[in-house]
């Protein structure tokens, strides 16, 4: 059987059922679902981890405007938005 993935072909025990009544093989050997399995796996943790910095990184300005700063650069990006621009101009009247 030839794994669809490294394109190597090997015996049929170096691949599993995908469904055992109907003897269905993967089209991937072990070793690649492995792999596959692991990025997938690790996507999944990036994900989690972003999530999670998203979380902790998230500024309320001022102006009431919620936004989320990895960077000095995403602070400057907000100053510039339109919202806390015209938040600027309503505070500058009350002076
Ligand atoms: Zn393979
Ligand atoms: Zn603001």
């Amino acid at each position: 059987m030839e794994c669809t993935r490294c394109c190597k072909i090997m015996d049929k025990e170096k691949f599993s059922f995908k469904n055992n009544k109907h003897k269905i093989y993967y089209m991937y050997c072990d070793n690649c679902r492995e792999k596959v399995q692991n990025m997938t796996n690790k996507r999944d943790n990036e994900k989690r981890q972003y999530e999670f910095v998203k979380k902790t990184n998230t500024i309320v300005c001022q102006c009431g405007k919620q936004f989320v700063s990895f960077r000095d650069y995403h602070v400057l990006r907000h100053n510039s938005t339109k919202s806390h621009l015209n938040f600027l101009q309503r505070s500058k009247k009350h002076v």
